[in-house]
């Protein structure tokens, strides 16, 4: 039997424990990675996964990387992560979340939970109900989570006029050509911004009528999801799907920075390298999409010790992304390792690693 910390994903992870309930047919592993900074935090991923190693290798790896997130984005907690492993029919009871919110709470904080992958913020109330542990709850009664897009987004638009301002040397972003891929709560809030400064857009989504609806309401040109990493421009800024930048992904493209909140834009670790050698600044996605965690943290943080939700707090944090990437950008420039190398040392200095 293979024993899970021998597992490659495994990287001295505080604490994994499997949670089985009985009763509700629950099953799940909550991983914590770090609590160097704070609480370990980082969101529920409810999946069907066909072999549990599958379920243990995402635990590992998304923990690890929310500890790097959460330490770049300057926040005061840790990374964490909880995978709820469900049937093939995906069945998900409101026993098995009232089973899952006592597990959380039997960690007494030491774990934070919030939405992930086939989680919706009805799962996070009713997980809220057994915990104070949760975060990324709807708007309101006292909460002020709600959807992180355009959090995420204000950061992105702030990461990537400082992306200009490094690599073009150009304060503004008019007539700077971005080519985007994904215009969902993500992608469609950076173009906004974006639109709004002057630069040139050209928009696309898997979903066409999305994209040719944005363009049109934006002045922008829409073209086919097939064809956006290869249209020339400045700036390539991916806000759909994760490991587009493999050897082909990276051969494709006509830009010379690449900087949007798609999360693990990375196939593998040596892609930094080869965007690097093409002369293609990089803005490392968790430093660069922090925003939408930095409001969600801000919102459990404050609801812990009974004060008000500082909006401003928030705000001030997100416009800190720049000058993280610009420290990343100037390592990288003095030490000639790739900035996604460069992202990973400084976070793990921050949590007690180095
Ligand atoms: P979303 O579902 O609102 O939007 C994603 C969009 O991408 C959709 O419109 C979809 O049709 C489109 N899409 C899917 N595949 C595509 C393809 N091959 N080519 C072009 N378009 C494609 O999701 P979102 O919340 O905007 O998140 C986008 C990315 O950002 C994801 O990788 C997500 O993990 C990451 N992210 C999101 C947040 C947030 O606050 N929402 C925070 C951090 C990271």
């Amino acid at each position: 039997m293979a024993a899970f910390w021998t597992e490659a994903d495994f990287d001295d992870h505080e604490l994994v424990q499997l949670v089985h309930d009985r009763a509700s047919g629950l099953t799940a592993i909550v991983a914590l990675h770090s609590t160097h900074l704070g609480p370990g935090a980082g969101g529920t991923r409810f999946w069907h996964y066909p072999d549990p190693a599958g379920a243990m290798r995402d635990a590992l790896r998304l923990s690890r990387g929310m500890s790097y997130k959460n330490a770049m984005a300057g926040l005061p907690m840790g990374g964490g992560k909880a995978v709820v492993m469900l049937d093939a029919q995906r069945t998900k009871t409101p026993e098995m979340l009232a089973a899952f919110g006592d597990a959380i709470d039997a960690f007494g904080g030491r774990y934070v939970t919030a939405e992930d992958v086939g989680a919706s913020e009805a799962d996070m109330v009713a997980i809220a109900e057994r915990t104070p542990h949760v975060c990324g709850l709807p708007v309101g009664e006292g909460h002020a989570g709600g959807d992180p897009g355009p959090f995420t987004a204000f950061g992105i638009y702030h990461g990537i006029k400082s992306a200009v301002a490094h690599k073009l040397g150009q304060a503004s972003l008019a007539g700077v050509r971005v080519a985007m891929q994904g215009c969902g709560s993500v992608g469609g809030g950076v173009a906004r911004l974006l639109a709004k400064d002057g630069a040139r857009l050209t928009l696309s989504d898997i979903d066409a009528d999305k994209a040719r609806a944005l363009a049109a309401e934006l002045g922008a040109e829409a073209v086919a999801a097939e064809a956006v990493m290869a249209t020339p421009c400045d700036v390539f800024s991916p806000n759909a799907l994760g490991a587009i930048l493999d050897e082909a992904g990276i051969a494709r493209l006509d830009c010379t920075i690449v900087a949007g909140g798609a999360n693990n834009q990375l196939a593998r670790r040596e892609h930094g390298r080869l965007l690097a050698e093409r002369g293609i600044l990089y803005a490392p996605d968790y430093v660069i999409n922090a925003g939408g965690i930095i409001n969600v943290s801000l919102e459990y943080l404050a609801r812990q010790h009974g004060e008000a939700f500082d909006a401003e707090d928030v705000r001030r944090r997100i416009l800190q992304i720049p000058e993280r990437l610009e420290a990343i950008w100037r390592e990288s420039e003095e030490t000639g390792d790739s900035p996604d190398v460069v992202a990973d040392r400084m976070a793990q200095r921050l949590i007690g690693r180095g």
